[in-house]
């Protein structure tokens, strides 16, 4: 069963992402997101630099639900 809420006003919050190192490459993921301590561009590869942006925060699906 879904609970949905109702996103009226998101606050951008700054949040840590890794984004790829190459110029021709926009990708970035998330901290929470990433596949490692040192994380590889899921696209094409490259080393990604730690930095971060704001982003709307969200939850990880893939973390167990806290009630
Ligand atoms: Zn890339």
């Amino acid at each position: 069963m879904f609970h949905r809420k109702v996103a009226e006003e998101i606050i951008p919050v700054e949040t840590k992402i890794w984004s790829c190192m190459d110029d021709s490459c926009n990708t970035w993921v998330r901290d929470n997101f990433k596949n490692g301590d040192s994380p590889t561009c899921p696209i094409c590869k490259s080393e990604m630099n730690e930095g971060s942006k704001l982003l709307p925060p969200i939850e990880n699906p893939l973390q167990s639900e806290i009630e």
